[in-house]
């Protein structure tokens, strides 16, 4: 029967436009919108995205955050959450877990299909949440209590955003930011068809495209948005916990809302930035001497403004299309080696995936962080390199690119993932591709374009690309591109024909949306959980200062500053990883109003910043920095820090506080 198209089966939901029509009388959406902390450990873990040994995290500058959008179909139920977390990247590590705890906690209503679960890309959390090999080498190996803030405080926010959804409308707008994205393998850009980048003014993607849900009434409820930039504001030197420029644009727009992050009782508005087609895109000119230094803080702030200024733009304008249709997704698992990829797509015939291998362009990075500087990017085998390899039949099948690392053919398991979860969502007139990887510019206008083709007969008027999404296959470029072995051509994991297979499955995947019918989920890849290496490690003891306790200033702020200024004190404290509460804050700057200290600012604002150091064998020192805003009031103030000390080899812990002596804010 046709009438009530609505297949949930091993993980797999899917329904149809022609249903959704045929059974409602009420058509409508059920939205529910809410943030949760995902920070974990801020001292001593490897951060994930520069893959540098060097960069391990020493303090926060802003906590890190889940943001779900929980959209319903008044009709018949069928839901999808939209998940955007401050983190690097996705694993399917992460997904699995996630809507494994999902369903222990609500049992019938998300699995894989439905849960879009994506990255920011911010190149400043910490690492260590991967199950393959591969991503735990620069982050001292799986980390327990890493995955474990990412997954529960990601749960808790689409559990709440589930519990919190009301009956909604949905628009959609588009804009254009200009100036604010910059091609960092322009080359390779260059060698796409001359015909194809006549089409395009610039060789960046400078569309932004914003989902807005807001109650019958016009309340607020969510502002979701794509948009193209890398998350590598803050540089290889920063190692200060942060959601860089993306999670820096959040924060700007829910404040303007008034969001606290304080008060999880009552729905408060949840600003998503999604990441888009971005794997050649860098949010400053890396050949800029100018900006391309220091410790990117300011061109971080410079990049976040200028999204949050255009979403903003874009949230207010009246130009939006309210969407109406169905909700649905799609999913299937597909191994990715040495799969044949249809002519169609290829444009010939008997082409072919690869092993997932990557190349030596890859060990060069990029202009944003070079890892392993001994490595030429634009290493082109037979051509800028030695034709000599000593994998002939693997080194064929890749190409230009000059085979370096074989994460592919590790054993006993695989350091890169061979099967991946491909999805689209679909709400309305707008479908989103869940990309699992780095996609460059013109591949994803090359992939976005195929699937708005193909679904635009069944309704669908958008098409937006999340990237990073459900788990990490490194880049994706066009075969044109990856001719000329750019970094992304030499991170393009399964050779010059994997654009051309991310495309069929994504093409056939739309196809399934718009008949309603899909072919099998696949087969998904083998759960690798109880193969983690986890090493012995822990704060063992906190020691207090010679004559002194925890929370006691070492060093203190000055009587008075000026607006524009930052007070600094230094407390002796303790190891910041015995207390990960989400949530709460190490820190508060606080204001004498009416008989008593209020908290004004915490840890999660980025006005302050908190740096941890080992003094002595067990001793901790905390600094803390806040740059008075020029808007502050004037006034008396006083910075205060609280922790946990470790105070028995048993474990007991010591809750302390300390607070720094009141200032004066100047008008
Ligand atoms: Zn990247």
């Amino acid at each position: 029967m046709r009438s009530l198209f609505v297949v949930v089966a091993a993980g797999l939901s899917l329904s149809s436009a022609t249903a959704v029509a045929a059974g409602c009388t009420e058509p409508g959406y059920l939205v529910g919108a809410a943030t949760d902390d995902i920070t974990g450990p801020i001292v001593g873990v490897g951060m994930m995205g520069y893959a540098d040994l060097g960069q391990s995290d020493e303090g926060l500058h802003m906590r890190l955050r889940a943001r779900s959008l929980v959209v319903s179909d008044a009709c018949n139920q069928a839901t999808v959450a939209l998940v955007i977390d401050d983190v690097s990247m996705t694993f399917y590590s992460v997904k699995q877990a996630v809507v494994d705890l999902l369903e222990r906690q609500l049992p019938g209503v998300f699995n894989n299909s439905n849960v879009l679960l994506s990255a920011t890309h911010s190149h400043a959390g910490p690492g260590g949440y991967a199950h393959h090999f591969l991503y735990n080498i620069t982050t001292g190996g799986f980390r327990p209590k890493v995955f474990n803030a990412i997954v529960e405080g990601t749960v808790r926010s689409i559990v709440r955003a589930y519990k919190q959804r009301v009956a909604a409308r949905l628009s959609v707008v588009q804009g254009q930011l200009e100036g604010m994205q910059y091609n960092r393998s322009p080359e390779a850009y260059q060698n796409n068809p001359i015909a194809e980048r006549q089409r395009y003014a610039t060789n960046t993607d400078r569309g932004m495209l914003l989902l807005k849900a807001e109650t019958a009434e016009g309340a607020p409820i969510a502002a979701f948005n794509w948009f193209a930039v890398h998350g590598v504001s803050l540089p290889l030197s920063n190692k200060l916990v942060s959601g860089d420029n993306k999670g820096l644009a959040a924060y700007l727009f829910e404040r303007r809302l008034g969001v606290t992050y304080t008060n999880f009782e009552t729905p408060e508005f949840v600003a998503g930035f999604e990441q888009a087609n971005a794997g050649d895109i860098s949010p400053y000119d890396p050949d800029d001497k100018a900006v391309a230094g220091g410790d990117g803080f300011a061109r971080n702030l410079d990049s976040a403004q200028a999204q949050m200024g255009k979403a903003w733009e874009l949230f207010q304008s009246a130009d939006g299309l309210f969407l109406n249709g169905p909700v649905a997704a799609v999913h299937r698992f597909e191994d990715l080696v040495n799969r044949p990829v249809s002519a169609k797509y290829a444009g010939f015939e008997g082409a072919r995936t690869c092993n997932g291998v990557l190349g030596v362009s890859f060990a060069a990075g990029t202009k944003n962080g070079r890892p392993f500087p001994i490595f030429p990017q634009h290493a082109v085998f037979g051509k800028t390199w030695l034709p000599i390899t000593l994998m002939p039949t693997e080194q064929a099948c890749h190409q230009q690119k000059v085979l370096l690392l074989p994460t592919g053919f590790a054993r006993p398991t695989p350091w890169t993932a061979s099967t991946a979860p491909f999805q689209i969502v679909r709400i309305g007139e707008l479908a989103v591709i869940a990309a699992p990887f780095e996609i460059t510019t013109m591949a994803g206008r090359r992939l976005r374009h195929q699937v708005l083709q193909t679904l635009a007969n069944s309704g669908v008027k958008f098409v937006a690309l999340s990237g990073l999404a459900n788990e990490y296959l490194h880049y994706v470029t066009t075969p044109e591109e990856y001719m000329v072995q750019a970094y992304e051509g030499g991170a393009t994991l399964f050779g010059p024909q994997s654009l051309a297979h991310y495309t069929e499955i994504f093409d056939e995947l739309a196809i399934d949306l718009g008949t309603g019918r899909q072919r099998s989920g696949g087969v998904p890849p083998r759960n690798l959980s109880a193969e983690q290496v986890i090493l012995p490690r822990g704060v063992l003891i906190d020691l207090p200062p010679r004559h002194g306790r925890f929370g006691a200033v070492k060093s203190d702020t000055l009587a008075a500053y000026s607006r524009g200024a930052t007070a600094k004190v230094d407390f002796w404290g303790a190891h910041p990883n015995n207390r990960l509460v989400p949530n709460q804050s190490y820190l508060t700057v606080e204001q004498w109003l009416n008989d008593q200290w209020q908290a004004k600012l915490y840890d999660w604002d980025p006005d302050t910043q908190m740096r941890w150091r080992r003094a002595g064998i067990a001793g901790s020192l905390v600094s803390i920095d806040w740059t008075i805003a020029m808007d502050t009031t004037p006034g008396l103030y006083r910075i205060c820090h609280s922790g946990e000390a470790k105070v028995s080899l048993t474990g007991h812990h010591q809750p302390y506080q300390g607070c720094s002596k009141q200032f004066e804010v100047l008008p």
